[in-house]
């Protein structure tokens, strides 16, 4: 079981939709690590989450463009025979929800992903938003009723920290990253 030790000293901390509800107003515009930490509810089911969140208008209206794509693509003569494939990569970041671990009815860490940036306000910004790779996992998660708290902490030589977070975190949890994260 983990604590998020790592994280939890020196990182300031906000509930993600409140952050977000105040435009972000409190989280700095400098360059930093930041992490997203799921509040572990046990009256929760996470495959329900993930196959709600599928059954979306959202997600029948991005797989309905991916088809319009292809409609248009043909059409004009372009020559590929496909389009876009939004809607697989969406399904593709939500299934990664099922890689979150839980042990004797919790979970074995509650960070779900770590990153650097050269502007935590912006990042976060998209984190809630669009524009970044977690996006459709934390929208599925705040669909299902969970918790997500952003942490941030201020880091000049940003790209090193967060090298740094990553050697300290395998160690602690057998050579494993956060389960919404690739490398
Ligand atoms: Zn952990």
């Amino acid at each position: 079981m983990c604590n998020s030790a790592l994280f939890r000293r020196r990182f300031t901390w906000g509930l993600l939709t409140s952050l977000a509800w105040d435009d972000f107003g409190g989280v700095s515009t400098e360059p930093g690590v930041y992490c997203l930490r799921l509040v572990w509810d046990k009256g929760r089911n996470l495959g329900t989450t993930i196959s709600g969140y599928k059954r979306t208008a959202l997600l029948k209206a991005i797989k309905r463009k991916d088809e319009e794509s292809h409609r248009l693509f043909r059409q004009v003569g372009l020559a590929r025979e496909w389009g876009w494939d939004e809607y697989g990569q969406a399904i593709d970041r939500v299934d990664r929800l099922r890689r979150i671990e839980v042990t004797n009815g919790t979970l074995s860490c509650p960070i779900l992903y770590f990153g650097s940036t050269n502007s935590l306000h912006r990042r976060l910004d998209e984190l809630a938003f669009g524009g970044h790779t977690v996006n459709h996992a934390v929208w599925a998660l705040l669909l299902g009723g969970w918790q997500l708290y952003a942490g941030w902490k201020e880091a000049q030589a940003y790209q090193a920290e967060e090298q740094r977070l990553k050697t300290m975190y395998m160690e602690r949890h057998a050579s494993n990253l956060p389960p919404l994260m690739d490398r």
